[in-house]
């Protein structure tokens, strides 16, 4: 059977792990092509007009595989850690697609960690089963996908950014005075070249060498972020404000550029966290919209600048 596997959303964060998973159970994987202006269209003819842009590229994705594979693959994910959940648009995810998309067939497993690991290897130990695996060889599949997730995440601590299709170096160009810029947003913004106007290449082409939130480990993002006065609810914007506030506080950044898509919830009180972080330590910042008519142009002019004025207050 042909699964098709959309390249958006969390797809940038654990596609080792899916493709992996899927694929040693005995199915075909099809990922989504990268996103194009043709793709996002196809997402705006079918999603809500409310839904923030990372969502409607989603439903691109989809409509994208519809002609090539039997079923599509959009887990439910709630909660990857035990103290919070995942933005609810995930939550919901599976039953959007489905309401604008009744004739595809849609394989979601729910992951949530708040069932522990048990109730999260029951859930795919039972879709794989779904598929006439045995467990012997489910459990397999399951050891092999955390095995290839670990090894991505060893890759990207160590500063790389290993996208399949999508390799960029994140160290600068040494012939140009470098300076270091830690771009806060969220994997599915910053790492499609087509949403975010190619944002990381522009940087490194400009002389500047960029770190991720995905760059930093959890245990240190989990540790800045909660010195926050309040616990936050879900994970990824913990994980873009505790790798931010460690850049800034230990000063491994000389600016940073905040990317947030238009119609997100979570990105309007994120931004003012960090704005105000940011402005303790008089760390230069700049927040950074994408929207569906986001121009190359004005994203030029802006991130050049930025750049300007970083190396007058790093060099002058
Ligand atoms: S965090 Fe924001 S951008 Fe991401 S899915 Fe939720 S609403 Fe959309």
């Amino acid at each position: 059977m042909r699964i098709g596997l959309p390249r958006g959303l969390l797809y940038y964060k654990y596609h080792p792990y899916w493709e992996t998973f899927l694929t040693e159970i005995g199915f075909e994987v099809v990922v989504s092509p990268p996103t194009t202006r043709k793709l996002l269209k196809e997402g705006l003819i079918h999603a809500e007009s409310e839904i923030c842009l990372p969502v409607k590229v989603f439903y691109g994705h989809v409509a994208s595989l519809m002609e090539k594979v039997d079923a599509v693959f959009i887990p439910r994910m709630v909660s990857v850690e035990g103290k919070a959940y995942t933005c609810p648009k995930f939550l919901g995810l599976p039953d959007m697609i489905k309401a604008a998309f009744p004739n595809i067939r849609i394989f979601s497993p729910t992951i949530n960690a708040k069932k522990g690991f048990k109730g999260y290897y029951r859930q795919l130990l039972l879709f794989a089963r779904q598929f006439e695996a045995s467990a012997f060889k489910a459990f397999s599949a399951i050891m092999a996908a955390e095995k290839n997730q670990k090894q991505y995440m060893a890759q990207l601590y160590k500063g790389i950014i290993p996208v399949k299709n999508n390799k960029i170096p994140s160290n600068g160009n040494p012939n140009i005075d470098s300076v270091k810029v830690g771009i806060a947003g969220h994997a599915y913004n910053i790492f499609d070249d087509y949403l975010s106007v190619g944002l990381i290449k522009k940087l490194t082409d400009r002389g500047a060498s960029v770190v991720t939130p995905e760059n930093v480990p959890q245990k240190t993002w989990n540790k800045y972020s909660s010195k926050l006065p309040k616990h936050l609810f879900w994970t990824y914007e913990k994980e873009l404000i505790g790798a931010s506030l460690y850049w800034i506080e230990e000063r491994l950044i000389d600016g940073l550029i905040y990317v947030m898509s238009f119609a997100c919830g979570p990105d309007s009180i994120v931004q003012y966290i960090l704005e105000d972080e940011a402005r303790k330590y008089n760390m230069p910042i700049m927040p950074l919209i994408l929207d569906e008519h986001a121009g190359e142009a004005g994203i030029v002019t802006r991130v050049e600048a930025f750049l300007d004025m970083l190396r007058k207050k790093v060099y002058a």
